[in-house]
């Protein structure tokens, strides 16, 4: 599998797996610097064995960019089975393989301008913007989250990200987080009140809208498993 490392939080109960690798080559990536160096990866079994001694509520596949692991669905089903957990996927809604086994998707929207888009990913978002609506029509539980990054995705994008997610439904959660400087790109961090105000313009059209400013301590111990 891409499996790389994985983590534990137990006040939560939670698991998080990171996948190595991506489909998108986003120039604001936090995970660039891991993402490049391929690294150690544990095969199915391994990642199930580094699990089964744990109590577990939920697990999380994030990135890179999980749904470009051919194996991910088959482990969803095996974590449903065998460790009867709650499945949340993150990812970039570019290709959505079966999800059978996923219980939530939270999809990450860069843009809805398809030139940002392709500036920061590399890669249209005409998928992405589909996925999302077929993702809302299967079914399965879905939330989305961005990136303000001032003068570039700044108010006005995402004022436009939050109009489309409302022309799905507008009670679909929707998180807005403060970007993170990565080295060797132009952008700042957003000030609280450029966050703030961002949120405050994606509340006109939904109603269920959260941010992370940057400056949030954590909250319970995480532990590395691998
Ligand atoms: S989609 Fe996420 S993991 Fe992939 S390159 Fe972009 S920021 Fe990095």
């Amino acid at each position: 599998m891409n499996i790389y490392h994985i983590t534990y939080a137990p006040t939560t109960k939670t698991v998080c797996l990171y996948f190595w690798g991506c489909n998108f080559d986003c120039r604001g990536c936090i995970r660039k610097k891991d993402l490049a160096t391929k690294t150690l990866l544990l095969d199915l079994k391994e990642v199930i064995d580094n699990l089964r001694n744990l109590e577990i509520e939920k697990v999380v596949f994030m990135g890179g960019e999980p749904t470009i692991d051919p194996q991910l669905q088959e482990l969803a089903e095996l974590i449903h089975c065998e460790l009867h957990a709650y499945n949340i996927l993150l990812t970039n809604g570019f290709f959505l393989p079966s999800l059978d086994d996923i219980d939530e998707v939270c999809l990450s929207l860069k843009a809805h301008s398809n030139t940002l888009h392709k500036d920061f990913t590399g890669k249209s978002n005409k998928k992405v913007l589909e996925n999302f609506v077929n993702l809302y029509r299967s079914g399965v539980r879905l939330r989305s989250e961005s990136i303000l990054i001032p003068n570039y995705i700044g108010c006005d994008e995402i004022e436009n990200i939050a109009r489309f997610i409302a022309s799905v439904d507008p009670s679909i959660p929707y998180r807005i987080d403060a970007y993170t400087p990565v080295p060797e790109t132009p952008w700042r961090a957003p000030m609280k009140e450029e966050v703030e105000s961002a949120v405050n313009i994606a509340r006109k059209y939904l109603r269920n809208v959260s941010c992370l400013k940057g400056d949030e301590s954590l909250k319970y111990e995480v532990v590395r498993i691998v």
